[in-house]
């Protein structure tokens, strides 16, 4: 067996990556290993979005140039599952970078900054005093288990995988555009809702487009996933013809689970930490990541408290929100209110950016204004029902 280790983190995705980057960061001496069961470069089928406050993350971690070789992408076009369309300029600009390229600078600037990186599948693991046991032969004092939607070690500790009703399943492949696309589109579909395809154009003549919809909505159409998905696709985006297509789980943050148990933290997608209104999980990964290395670091002997009090302090009153925003979404028309709202107010549209990318929450002059306009919506539908109902 190898002498303790003081972080051993499971999964070298951007949660894994940062809890890395953030833990020889504050302690250059620590012994941390970080594990992945792939070899790096390696895909992971992802929008490749990155927000505008996931390069915060990065600024945090010291690596805030990693991604500044790729154009940024500021104009922003929504189109409501209703048929609004609002389409701005982000008040900062995203950034679309392939997962393959993202994932495996995080782990190269980890390794430089002196974390040992191993491919390793981590198949068992069991508390044991003052630490962790890994796979028989690694001691951890803290573990962070940054394996992803599918993670093992989240059932390792005793807690339930995502349920269904809080999982989305989206496919994404990557399509030939004009090299001078940089408008990132998302256009949301009435059928099955919630659900919506993108195109999320690199700045190479690609685009990352996919379409991604509610597991069970899926599971309701009765027909092949995948048909559903690709026809879909091909439905909302005419005229591309993806490549690479591949297809993947999100566990939304609306089926959270505890943040962890005993001396193992649990970050990013193994957190179910991604966005219900926008499918986006890499900032909340990088968040999650570094919050838990801190807590690592910092508390040995009791991380879980300080892990989690600071995501509390970090995104409660965020998840709080989009808590009651996802079950308010339900309603395409609430959707529909909402765009049309920012639409007409750029203040609006910058708001629902910071609840959709980042930690934001909604004032309550805005959810009045929100409100009012579905209200009138619903009362306008219904009238028109009254009218054509013989
Ligand atoms: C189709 C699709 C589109 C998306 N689009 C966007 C987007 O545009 N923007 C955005 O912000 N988010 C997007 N997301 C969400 C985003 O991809 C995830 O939130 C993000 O990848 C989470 O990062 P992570 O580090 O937690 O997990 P991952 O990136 O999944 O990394 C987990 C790592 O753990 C490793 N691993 C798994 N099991 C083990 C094991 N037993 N032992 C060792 N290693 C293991 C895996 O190999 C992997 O490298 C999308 C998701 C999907 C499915």
């Amino acid at each position: 067996m190898d002498p303790m280790w003081d972080v051993v983190i499971v999964g070298a995705g951007p949660a894994g990556s940062a809890a890395a980057l953030r833990a020889a960061q504050l302690r250059p001496r620590a012994r941390v290993l970080l594990l992945d069961r792939a070899d790096f470069p390696r895909d992971k089928p992802c929008g490749d979005g990155i927000a505008a406050h996931g390069r915060d993350e990065l600024a945090l971690l010291g690596v805030p140039a990693l991604i500044d070789d790729y154009r940024p992408t500021p104009r922003l076009t929504v189109v409501s599952p209703g048929g609004v369309r609002v389409s701005a300029e982000a008040a900062r600009p995203n950034h679309v970078v392939p997962r393959r390229v993202f994932d495996a600078r995080l782990v190269a600037a980890a390794r430089d900054r002196g974390v040992e990186v191993r491919r390793h599948r981590v198949r068992d693991l069991v508390p044991d005093g003052s630490g962790v046991v890994i796979d028989g032969r690694l001691r951890a004092r803290t573990v962070v288990a940054a394996d992803g939607a599918g993670s093992v070690v989240r059932r390792l500790i005793g807690l339930a995988p995502a349920a269904e009703e809080h999982t989305a399943i989206a496919v994404r492949g990557y399509a030939d555009v004009p090299e001078e696309d940089d408008v990132q589109l998302i256009a949301m579909q009435k059928a099955g809702w919630p659900a919506y395809a993108w195109s999320f154009p690199i700045g190479d003549g690609t685009a990352n487009i996919g379409f991604g919809m509610l597991l069970p909505r899926l599971r309701a159409v009765g027909a092949p996933g995948r048909q559903v998905l690709h026809g879909r696709l091909a439905e909302l985006l005419p005229g591309l013809h993806p490549r690479e297509l591949r297809a993947h789980h999100l566990p939304l943050s609306t089926g959270r689970p505890a943040p962890g148990a005993g001396r193992v933290l649990l970050a990013g997608d193994a957190a179910g930490l991604i966005n219900p209104l926008t499918g986006e999980g890499i900032y909340y990964a990088l968040l999650s990541g570094r919050l838990a290395a801190e807590a690592a670091v910092e508390s040995p002997d009791d991380p879980l408290a300080l892990y989690r009090s600071k995501v509390r302090r970090a995104l409660g009153r965020h998840l709080r929100t989009t808590d009651v925003l996802a079950r308010l979404a339900q309603s395409p028309g609430f959707i529909d209110a909402a765009i049309e709202t920012a639409a007409h107010r750029k203040e609006v549209f910058d708001l629902l950016v910071e609840v959709g990318l980042g930690a934001g929450t909604v004032p309550a002059p805005l959810a009045l204004a929100v409100g009012m306009r579905w209200l009138r919506g619903s009362l306008r539908a219904g009238r028109s029902a009254t009218r054509v109902t013989p």
